[in-house]
């Protein structure tokens, strides 16, 4: 490898480095180096959910963004992405709170209604909602299978030009002047005036030496579950505030649900199955909504790592107070698939220096007071 030279390094090859290199392989000679496989991380392991909607409630600019290239994608090579309305369901305790939310986020044009409870189990025969009041129904959401949408960005992105070395740990960043000058491997250096970051969770502990970013890894999973008869189609994607819970139907009739997440100081030596608790909180709760889940079968389970911040939104920037040409793409805490899109866009605008349909300063290193990787965690839940 010494002696290479590109335009763009990106390190690491999950969904976000395999979407930034489908957005700036065109123009720029890009190489994205992965120490293990192509998606071979936390990027296979996501439920696949696709909420921007929610998620973004608050600068719709984004979570347009998001939606509007899932729709455009759909159909490029064995990339699909199912359309699936998503429920927040309402307490009798939030029903307030929740009526005015509505309001003001349909006011912005945001597609969402409050649905009354006998008319979601009207549409959704499954549903049980006797212990709440109804639910928020988002439109614009769906969902992917993660791995195929990361390759299909990889294929993409090399059919563009790109390359992308796996088994290839970068080791350092190498700077002179203030200026980025490439990387180092284990086996040899790369040159290049911009570097991408797009580590994971292993952003933080990689930059050290030249940025502090406060991203910690978190620990989260997913279980699949056969319910005693088969969901059918009409089943939507949903979430239980303040259960660590959220749910979307499988295209083979299964449930998947997914939650769960703690802080995880020892990510290297985690657990990757799912903990029974889980697995008991959804036994628990499930049936308290839905028909058909006291007797499931549970027929998958399994744990990932991913990178948190503060106020749960990433980091995509190329900070001030770091050389120039380095640029970090990290700290998805759970929702870098939905992500993806935006985080290619974003490092292209702050590369290439052109327009944008969404502000950037929501992802600025610099809306942090502290810097420390040691803040309290917050969890989220699909939609929160
Ligand atoms: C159980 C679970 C469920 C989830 N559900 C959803 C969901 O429904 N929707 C959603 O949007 N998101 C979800 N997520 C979150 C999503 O998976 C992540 O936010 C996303 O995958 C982050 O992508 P990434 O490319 O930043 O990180 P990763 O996929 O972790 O990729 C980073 C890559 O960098 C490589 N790397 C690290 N250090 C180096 C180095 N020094 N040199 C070379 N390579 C390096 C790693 O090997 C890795 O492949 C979920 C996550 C989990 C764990």
């Amino acid at each position: 490898m010494t002696g290479e030279s590109d335009d763009v390094i990106i390190i690491g090859g999950g969904v976000i480095g395999c979407a930034i290199a489908r957005t700036l392989a065109s123009d720029y000679d890009v190489v994205v180096l992965e120490r293990g496989q192509i998606a071979g991380e936390a990027s296979a392991l996501a439920a696949g959910e696709i909420t921007m909607a929610p998620s973004y409630s608050d600068v719709p600019a984004i979570a347009n963004h998001a939606i509007e290239f899932f729709r455009r994608y759909d159909g490029t090579g064995q990339f699909t992405f199912t359309e699936c309305p998503s429920l927040e369901l309402v307490t009798p305790g939030r029903e307030g709170e929740s009526r005015r939310r509505v309001k003001r986020l349909a006011s912005k044009g945001i597609d969402v209604s409050f649905v009354e409870a006998d008319q979601v189990e009207a549409a959704y025969p499954r549903f049980d909602l006797s212990e709440y009041v109804g639910a928020i129904k988002y439109n614009d959401t769906g969902f992917v299978d993660p791995y195929t949408f990361a390759m299909t960005l990889k294929e993409d992105a090399e059919a563009r030009g790109a390359t992308f070395k796996t088994e290839t740990t970068v080791t350092d960043i190498r700077t002179t002047d203030g200026q980025v000058r490439g990387i180092e491997t284990s086996t040899g250096t790369h040159s290049a005036p911009n570097v991408v970051v797009a580590a994971g969770w292993r952003s933080e502990r990689f930059l050290r030496n030249h940025l502090q970013l406060p991203v910690h890894p978190y620990r989260t999973q997913c279980v699949v579950l056969t319910p005693e008869n088969d969901l059918g189609t009409d089943v939507p994607m949903g979430w239980v505030p303040g259960e660590h819970v959220y749910f979307r139907p499988e295209q083979n009739g299964d449930l998947l649900v997914g939650g769960w997440s703690f802080v995880e100081d020892a990510p290297e030596h985690a657990s990757t199955n799912d903990d029974e608790a889980f697995r008991n909180h959804v036994a628990t709760l499930l049936p308290k909504f839905m028909h058909g889940f006291g007797r499931a079968r549970f027929v998958n389970g399994w744990a990932g790592i991913d990178g948190a911040t503060p106020d749960t939104r990433p980091i995509i920037d190329a900070p001030n107070d770091g050389p120039t040409g380095l640029l970090v793409a990290t700290g998805f805490h759970g929702r870098g698939v939905m992500s993806a899109p935006v985080a290619a866009t974003a490092i292209r605008t702050l590369i290439t220096g052109s327009e944008c349909s969404f502000p950037l300063d929501e992802f600025a290193l610099d809306r942090f007071e502290s810097r420390s990787p040691n803040f309290e965690f917050q969890s989220i839940s699909a939609g929160d």
